[in-house]
């Protein structure tokens, strides 16, 4: 299915290709991208080909590329860290390589090298390790991409696909310390259906879910929570998160029965919670049961885990007409820990016993 021998070359950008590095203290998320980027290439004659590092530039495309029409797109979401004293690492990055070619099978696209497309980022950050930002909590964003190219139109699964990996420095997510955040329990639109592509990082999930996310912003919620398809009773994720609840000292999370993404963010708190001696359960857990906790004073925490914010505190949900607020809006003991716990990991503060570091 592809080449295990895939070469990388290496084009790198002239020095009037180089941009301008942004104001380390104003990144932000998402807004400006470093000096290269990663491609390769995919057909069924050749397998993966053309693999290069090159300077950051436009993609030509014909309007019938197939990713335009039908939608076969997955991406990955994970970042590179700057110790203080300049080492830069990677947070578990097998495991999102992993979960793209999970992705891939699930929507019929070809699976990749993982090895080698993880050796040519650990070379492209090297390269543009300048873009990795010194500001505390800031960290370089890195987004695998794939996507069908082939011009035709018809559904199948396209026979040429385009892989690539851009990067862009973004801020501290909490510059201004922890944030808890207002959820809204969405009770109408799904995220996820059993059978579907909810445990795969695929773009039209995130399509799927813009509208319920602005209407919850117009309420005035930072995310929404998401309810299974089926009965609208049990809990699946918080906007583009997984979600955990602590309850009477037993930390709570959804199970992965097909419609949820297995976070990274997730496994590793769970990991960490176990380490800890927390009673750590992956079960299914309705609306319900968490206002019953809230009622009879045993709901503890709420915290969502993701790569963007790490640890994201649930400070109210609303719920039809109930609002369940948790630690007077303030951040739980268990929720900061863990916080300083992977944070103090990813950045190299802290002895690293699950190996989850890698270094650039
Ligand atoms: N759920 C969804 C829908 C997501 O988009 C993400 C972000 N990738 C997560 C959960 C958290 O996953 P991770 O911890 O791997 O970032």
């Amino acid at each position: 299915m592809f080449n295990k021998e895939l070469e990388v070359t290496l084009h790198k950008a002239s020095a009037d290709q180089l941009k301008p590095k942004p104001d380390q203290n104003s990144l932000g998320f998402g807004q400006f991208f470093t000096d290269h980027m990663f491609t390769m290439r995919w057909n069924r004659r050749q397998g993966w080909h053309d693999a290069v590092i090159e300077p950051y530039r436009n993609f030509e495309l014909d309007p019938a590329a197939m990713v335009f029409h039908y939608g076969q797109a997955i991406f990955e979401g994970m970042k590179a860290y700057r110790s203080k004293d300049d080492q830069i690492f990677l947070f578990r990055p097998a495991d999102n390589f992993t979960r793209m070619n999970q992705s891939a099978l699930r929507i019929c696209m070809p699976r990749f090298p993982q090895d080698r497309v993880l050796q040519a980022l650990r070379a492209m950050v090297y390269l543009d390790q300048e873009w990795v930002p010194k500001t505390p909590g800031a960290t370089l964003y890195i987004r695998p991409t794939m996507i069908a190219t082939e011009p035709a139109l018809g559904l199948r699964p396209a026979e040429e696909y385009l892989f690539f990996i851009i990067c862009c420095p973004v801020g501290a997510y909490y510059a201004e310390g922890f944030a808890p955040t207002r959820i809204y329990v969405e009770d109408q639109y799904v995220r996820a259906v059993p059978g579907g592509v909810g445990n795969a990082k695929t773009a039209g999930n995130y399509a799927a879910s813009v509208k319920a996310q602005v209407e919850a912003h117009d309420k005035g919620y930072t995310q929404v929570l998401w309810l299974d398809a089926v009965e609208r009773r049990y809990i699946e994720e918080v906007g583009t998160s997984n979600i955990f609840f602590l309850i009477d000292g037993e930390l709570i999370t959804p199970p992965l029965e097909g419609s949820i993404l297995p976070g990274i963010t997730r496994d590793s708190v769970l990991q960490l919670a176990r380490d800890w001696g927390y009673p750590v359960s992956e079960r299914r857990i309705t609306i319900d049961e968490v206002i019953a906790a809230s009622k009879n004073g045993t709901l503890q925490e709420s915290f969502g885990t993701g790569t963007a914010a790490v640890i994201s505190p649930v400070g109210e949900f609303c719920y039809r007409d109930q609002h369940i607020q948790l630690n007077g809006g303030t951040t739980g003991p268990l929720a900061q820990r863990l916080f300083d716990e992977l944070q103090a990991i990813q950045f190299g503060d802290r002895e690293d016993p699950h190996k989850w570091r890698v270094r650039v």
